[in-house]
């Protein structure tokens, strides 16, 4: 008997995936969670029905979520990542010698759990010294700091559930207040594409509060393939411009070229977020 894993990314397009086994599925306190293996994508974690990140194709958009902000940040020491309890966003972010502390924050307990016992290829850094994990709302995490941080990266699920308050304006104001001078903000902002107007008013609230509010773009296949978008809000620098040299160790798809590359937005989504 064939098992397929069916996602809808819009209520008329979806996405099904052949699966060899459910390795895990519990309801948490704030989400079903399921960790599948899948013919395609090897392993997959899957919360509320949808794919956040499969084995295969996790390196794209956790390069493009990480090393973009950090090497447009000319020294970030200290780093936030709200969201990202698989682990892949920290591994990234400790290729990098200048980050002295990584600090994760994640809602749910389990996913960071569950993530490290099936999906070690991208949990292994939570370990790491450098590394502070802690369970809590980043919503409200943020509020308790003025000036903290370098970078803020929002790697959080989709607008949905626990997640949803991530994407609104008092949280980005939040951020803002605990990044210092120069500080960068990155937030996974869908799909240009099949969710136009959340990139929009995900872009449009972060011009409204930072100097610089850019959309870069990257293809993963398990998010609908092309145009993937992230959305990076800085207090004055161009981010578009790699200002340090400090990234170790080897990537798959972030590069030089592909940093600068990756802000090259085509008409139709230079239309999407009202000019680049
Ligand atoms: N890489 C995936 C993607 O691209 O959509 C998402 C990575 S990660 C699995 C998303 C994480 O956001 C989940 O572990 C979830 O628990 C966490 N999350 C959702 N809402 C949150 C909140 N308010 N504060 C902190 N973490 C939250």
């Amino acid at each position: 008997m064939e098992l397929w894993f069916k996602e809808t990314h819009t209520p008329n397009l979806g996405m099904v995936v052949k699966v060899k086994e459910t390795l895990h599925r519990e309801k948490t306190r704030y989400q079903d969670l399921m960790i599948m293996d899948t013919y395609e994508f090897g392993r997959a974690l899957v919360l509320d029905g949808y794919i956040q990140t499969t084995e295969k194709d996790e390196f794209i958009y956790h390069e493009m979520l990480v090393h973009v902000p950090l090497m447009a940040h000319a020294n970030p020491n200290k780093v936030l990542i709200i969201g990202g309890g698989d682990g892949g966003a920290i591994r990234e972010v400790l290729k990098h010698r200048k980050v002295q502390q990584a600090f994760l924050v994640d809602i749910d307990e389990r996913v960071v759990a569950t993530c490290r016992e099936y999906l070690p290829s991208l949990s292994s850094a939570l370990d790491d010294p450098r590394v502070t994990v802690t369970i809590a709302d980043g919503i409200e995490y943020v509020k308790q700091f003025k000036e903290a941080f370098d970078v803020i990266i929002v790697d959080s699920t989709d607008p949905l559930g626990p997640s949803v308050g991530l994407f609104n304006r008092s949280f980005y104001e939040s951020a803002y207040g605990a990044l210092r001078s120069g500080g960068i903000l990155v937030a996974q902002s869908e799909q240009v594409m099949f969710q136009p107007d959340t990139v929009r008013d995900i872009v449009t609230t972060l011009r409204a509060i930072f100097p610089v509010a850019k959309l870069y773009l990257a293809w993963v296949p398990t998010y609908s393939a092309w145009g993937y978008g992230f959305t990076i809000a800085t207090k004055g620098s161009d981010p578009a411009v790699i200002s340090n040299d400090d990234l170790e160790g080897k990537t798959r798809y972030y590069s030089a070229e592909v940093h600068r590359a990756a802000f090259v937005l085509p008409p139709f989504v230079k239309e999407i977020i009202g000019g680049e």
